[in-house]
């Protein structure tokens, strides 16, 4: 049936295959005869296959390509079949290798194209940005001076960023010009600022170590303590003051200074607490003196009692916060001494006055008893029985007379006559005159004199009766004791002369002790007359000096006598002894 058709068509193109088939896919016709009645596969729906063109490039270009198509056989809307086609076309085959060619020449020549643009493009884009992005770094890296960039070629986009990165080159080379200027005007000001910093640190410094010297230069004692109450500083005034005490060294409480503190610790405590000032005056034993022989140091005795003077006040810092408390320490015990010694020179000057006065009047009685009693005692004869009772009115008479010259003595002392004279030739002669009291109570003498001492200026024999009497009341004292051990001792420190005399004798016993330079003081039950230490205070006192006494009961005794090195002065003050106490008759 379709052969007719076949052949037309075979006649119009080179045909390969052209085959009909009904809805169901069975072949109804084919220009293969011999292939009717074959299975189409998929049946009508073989119209959506793709046509069987080779797509081989090659075959298009050789002309050998096999075109084909197929389509629905429709009825109305109904599929009654596909009729299918493959055919060879050289025309179309040409035309297609035309337009292949000519769609590579247009390939290539956009490839040119494209080639041109983009270096154009490096060249002018790229390029520069990578200059501009390599100075950037340059700029980054602070090197400033490596950035170098021509200026710009053309005023497109790219020249006006160049352009501008030009300016901020050189706007930036400015500013660090400035900021150079600036650092090396700021170098100057340090240098300047650091000289003046030095100046003012050695300033201070300076004043620092001038307030720090004063401060421990200073002999009252100055300590500084924290809240908590110990140490921070104190100076060599306060272990000079404090000497037999516990040191005040840094980090030592204020609570272990000396024995029985609570009033001390109180005070630091007020003061830290409530910003109170508190004076004190505290007597406490302190430890005696490693070697004896300075036991007196800068006029102070130690060992025994002493009497210390505190004063605690608030230490504050400079924004008025309180740091803790500062104290000043000064030793009371010379000052406390010299206070009984005035007290007792007042004394005996009006006892003096009184006893002058009755001892002149009684001198005027005794010394007519005295002639009457003579001539009685020559007119009784010896065997005459009345002549013991005679004897013994004359005798007693005179001794009462001798005992008043000597009261008249110590209150209206004989001219004496002021000369220089070493103490220690002094203390040999009172040694010599003393020998057979010191031989007949078996005192066993110690000497040490100083080699360096000076001289004083002294009425020699005053001050020989003064020695003679501190001899004879020591070997007194040591009578029927063991050991009967006596010291005598001189030495210079600075403007004063000591000699001290030591016993190891009875003592004396505090209720004593403040009353041996009364007159008539005794407790000697025979022979005492009290007057030997008065008149020696006397004595001493006209030298300028003074006598001390430190003593406790079975302990010995040890009497200081201090004068003036160089002696009194030409209007009558002695050295040293800066106005109280006054040369001449005190009665
Ligand atoms: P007197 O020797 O006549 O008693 P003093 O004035 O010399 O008078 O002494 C007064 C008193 O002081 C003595 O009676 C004695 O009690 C006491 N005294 C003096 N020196 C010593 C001493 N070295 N040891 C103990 N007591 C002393």
């Amino acid at each position: 049936r379709f052969d007719g058709l076949i052949e037309r068509v075979a006649v119009s193109v080179d045909l390969v295959e052209l085959h009909i088939s009904d809805r169901i896919g069975t072949t109804i016709g084919h220009s293969d005869p011999s292939r009717v009645g074959e299975r189409l596969v998929g049946s009508a729906v073989g119209v959506f296959e793709s046509p069987h063109a080779s797509r081989a490039f090659g075959d298009l270009l050789r002309g050998q390509a096999i075109y084909g198509a197929s389509a629905p056989v429709m009825g109305g809307t109904r599929v009654l079949g596909v009729v299918g086609i493959r055919f060879r076309s050289d025309e179309i085959s040409q035309r297609i290798g035309r337009i292949l060619a000519s769609a590579v020449g247009m390939g290539l020549v956009w490839l040119l194209i494209g080639a041109v643009v983009g270096s154009i493009y490096v060249r002018r884009i790229t390029q520069p940005l990578t200059l501009l992005t390599t100075a950037a770094g340059a700029i980054t890296r602070g090197e400033l001076d490596g950035v170098h960039l021509d200026p710009p070629q053309t005023l497109d986009e790219v020249g006006v960023l160049q352009s501008s990165f030009l300016h901020l080159v050189v706007a930036l080379r400015d500013e660090r010009g400035k900021t150079e200027r600036l650092l090396a005007e700021l170098e100057r000001m340090n240098v300047r600022l650091r000289d003046r910093v030095e100046e003012v640190t050695a300033d201070l410094r300076a004043t620092s170590g001038y307030l720090q010297s004063v401060i421990h230069c200073m002999e009252e004692g100055v300590i500084t303590c924290d809240a908590e109450g110990d140490i921070v500083q104190a100076n060599r005034g306060a272990a000079q003051q404090l000497r037999g005490f516990v040191r005040p060294d840094p980090g030592v409480a204020v609570a272990a200074l000396l024995p029985d503190p609570e009033p001390l610790v109180e005070a630091v405590e007020r003061a830290i607490a409530a910003g109170a000032t508190t004076r004190l005056e505290l007597e406490r034993r302190a430890a005696p003196a490693a070697d004896p022989e300075h036991e007196h140091v800068d006029g102070v005795a130690l060992g025994g009692l002493r009497t210390v003077g505190f004063r605690v006040n608030p230490l504050h810092g400079a924004d008025r916060t309180t740091l803790g408390a500062l104290i000043t320490v000064i030793d009371l015990t010379d000052a406390r001494l010299v206070d009984a010694q005035l007290r007792r020179h007042d004394r005996l000057i009006s006892l003096g006055t009184i006893a002058a006065g009755l001892a002149h009047e009684l001198g005027n009685y005794m010394h007519t008893i005295n002639g009457f009693s003579a001539l009685l005692q020559a007119s009784t004869a010896d065997d005459d029985p009345r002549r013991p009772d005679v004897d013994a009115v004359h005798n007693e008479n005179l001794r009462a007379v001798a005992l008043l010259d000597r009261f008249l003595e110590f209150a209206r002392p004989s001219a004496e006559r002021f000369q220089a004279a070493h103490v220690g030739g002094l203390v040999r002669e009172a040694l010599d005159v003393c020998a057979w009291k010191l031989r007949q109570a078996e005192v066993e003498v110690d000497l040490r004199l100083d080699p360096d001492e000076g001289t004083v200026v002294c009425d020699s024999r005053s001050l020989l009766q003064v020695l003679v009497n501190l001899i004879f009341n020591a070997a007194d004292a040591m009578a029927g004791r063991e050991p009967r051990r006596l010291r005598l001792q001189t030495c210079q420190d600075g403007e004063r002369v000591r000699i001290i005399v030591r016993d190891t004798g009875s003592g004396i016993c505090a209720e004593h002790l403040d009353r041996i330079f009364d007159p008539f003081f005794t407790t000697k039950a025979a022979g005492g007359t009290g007057l030997g230490l008065s008149i020696a205070h006397q004595i001493v006192d006209r030298h300028g000096g003074r006598i001390q006494v430190r003593s406790e009961p079975q302990a010995g005794a040890t009497f200081t006598v201090t004068l003036p090195a160089g002696g009194p002065t030409r209007d009558g003050q002695r050295n040293g002894d800066r106005g109280r106490h006054r040369g001449g008759g005190a009665a």
